[in-house]
C-alpha cells in the first residue's frame, strides 16, 4: 500500500500568528517540531494500517520546515518546490493507494482560522471553483481525483475538516483546534499526535478506503486579488477575463488547465 502526505502548517495544532509558521522566528521552532510530529504520527498510523511506501510533501512556505531525521525510517520527503502546476502535491501519481492531508487550513475568506488563506495570504481574497469558497484542500484533492487517488483523511483547523467533509463524505477527519477571531482553541499537541495516528489508521483499514468521485466535467473559477495589479496581469493569461478591477473568471473542462492558471496566477 503506497500512501501520498501533503502538509501544510496553518492547521497544525497551536499555529496562531504568522510569526510562529515562519522559518527564522524563534517561535517558529516550536511548530515546526509540532508540525514534524503530527506527519510522524500519520506514518505509524499508515504502517499499522499496512502502508509499505509513504511519501510526504512539505508544502508550506519554503516546504523546508519537517525535521527529517524525526521522522519514522522507511519514508521520503519532497522538500522545496519543482514548480510543477501540482503544487503541494508534487510527484503524486496513480500509482499511489491513497492521499492524507495534514495541516490543512481554512480558505481565504473562511473565519475558521486567523491564518485563513488559499496559496497565497496577502495576494488572493478568494478563489471560488464552481461558486464554491476554494481551499487548498479543494485544490488538491481534485488534483487527487485527476490521478484517481483517493482522499482518505484531513486533519486541521475544524471548518477545513467540516468543509472536506461535505465534499468527500466519508473521509477521515481530525480538527486539533477552532479558530475564532483571532484566536486559536487547540487540545494538547500530544493529543493531536495521538488523534492524527489512530485517525489514519483507522481511514486506512475502513469501509470508505477506495471510495472515488467523478472530477467536475467543467470547471468555473473566480479569483479576487487584493490588489488590481495582480488581477490586471492575470487578464494576460489566455483565456482569463477580467470582470472587476480586481475579479477575473477562468473557464475550462480540463482541471490540469485549471492547475496551470494557478501556478501562473496566484
Ligand atoms: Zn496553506
Amino acid at each position: 500500500m503506497k500512501i501520498y502526505i501533503s502538509v501544510d502548517i496553518e492547521g497544525v495544532c497551536g499555529t496562531t500568528t504568522w510569526g510562529e509558521v515562519t522559518r527564522g522566528n524563534a517561535e517558529y521552532l516550536e511548530f515546526q517540531r509540532q508540525m514534524t510530529r503530527e506527519v510522524s504520527a500519520a506514518c505509524e498510523g499508515a504502517f499499522q494500517a499496512g502502508a509499505t511506501e509513504i511519501v510526504i510533501k512539505d508544502a508550506h512556505s519554503t516546504a523546508c520546515n519537517i525535521i527529517a531525521e524525526e521522522l519514522p525510517e522507511n519514508t521520503v520527503l519532497i522538500r522545496g518546490w519543482s514548480r510543477h502546476p501540482y503544487m503541494m502535491m508534487q510527484e503524486l501519481d496513480s500509482s499511489f493507494d491513497g492521499a492524507l492531508m495534514l495541516g490543512y487550513h481554512s480558505f481565504a475568506g473562511g473565519g475558521g482560522n486567523p491564518l485563513a488563506h488559499t496559496i497565497s495570504d496577502t495576494r488572493i481574497s478568494s478563489i471560488d471553483i464552481n461558486g464554491r469558497p476554494a481551499s487548498e484542500f479543494l485544490i488538491n484533492y481534485y488534483t487527487a481525483m485527476l490521478e484517481k487517488v483517493p482522499v482518505l483523511f484531513i486533519s486541521g483547523d475544524r471548518e477545513v475538516c467540516d468543509h472536506a467533509a461535505e465534499i468527500v463524505p466519508g473521509i477521515g477527519t481530525v480538527a486539533v483546534k477552532t479558530g475564532l477571531g483571532n484566536s486559536t482553541i487547540n487540545i494538547h499537541p500530544k493529543n493531536a499526535a495521538e488523534m492524527i495516528k489512530n485517525g489514519v489508521c483507522r481511514a486506512l483499514s475502513g469501509s470508505s478506503w477506495g471510495y472515488l468521485q467523478e472530477l467536475p466535467e467543467k470547471f468555473k473559477i473566480t479569483i479576487s486579488y487584493t490588489n488590481n495589479q495582480d488581477s490586471y496581469k492575470a487578464a494576460f493569461y489566455p483565456g482569463v477575463k477580467l470582470i472587476s478591477p480586481r475579479t477575473v473568471n477562468f473557464e475550462s473542462n480540463n482541471y490540469f488547465d485549471v492547475l496551470r492558471l494557478f501556478l501562473f496566477t496566484l
